[in-house]
């Protein structure tokens, strides 16, 4: 989709909202998130208005994790303090997406950064092996695998 006026990523992109950039090529645009979770904690966007992951092709999806890989190298031979990297991409708002211009997180890590991920009651529960295959199953489905591949 070309830029939309009213989104604050595609302002970026055209020039009418300033940003610290870091990279841009054909296809994506990398530059500083304005409230970091972390310091050093970077976005990577679309150069064309996707709102979401559907939105994105394979070329473009797959390109975006190149060059996220990239400056999680770039971040870690830095002088950034970190010891890990998050990748994070929100898709939908019940996934926490607040800008709806698709983007993925790059977020150095380290002991002590305070960034938590806070897991659901449920989590200290496994659910069964029979649960699982279900859902694998129910998810093949939706893929149109009809079992082609192990599981
Ligand atoms: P999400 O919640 O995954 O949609 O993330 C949106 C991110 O965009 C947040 O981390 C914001 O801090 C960041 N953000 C919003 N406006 C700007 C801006 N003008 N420049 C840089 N980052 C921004
Ligand atoms: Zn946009």
């Amino acid at each position: 989709m070309p830029l939309q006026p009213s989104c604050i990523f595609c302002q970026i992109l055209s020039g009418e909202v300033e940003a610290s950039f870091i990279y841009r090529d054909e296809l994506v645009t990398s530059f500083m998130d304005i409230r970091p979770l972390v310091r050093g904690h970077l976005l990577i966007i679309p150069n064309d208005h996707c709102s979401s992951l559907a939105d994105l092709n394979d070329a473009l999806g797959g390109h975006m994790f190149i060059i996220a890989r990239r400056l999680a190298q770039a971040i870690r031979q830095s002088k950034l303090r970190s010891e890990g990297v998050n990748l994070f991409l929100a898709d939908g708002p019940a996934a926490g997406q607040t800008v709806f211009h698709s983007h993925l997180h790059v977020i150095p890590r380290f002991a002590g950064d305070g960034f938590k991920i806070h897991f659901p009651a449920s989590y200290g529960t496994r659910p069964s092996r029979n649960e699982l295959n279900e859902i694998a199953e129910l998810l093949q489905k939706a893929m149109h695998l009809n079992g082609k591949f192990y599981r």
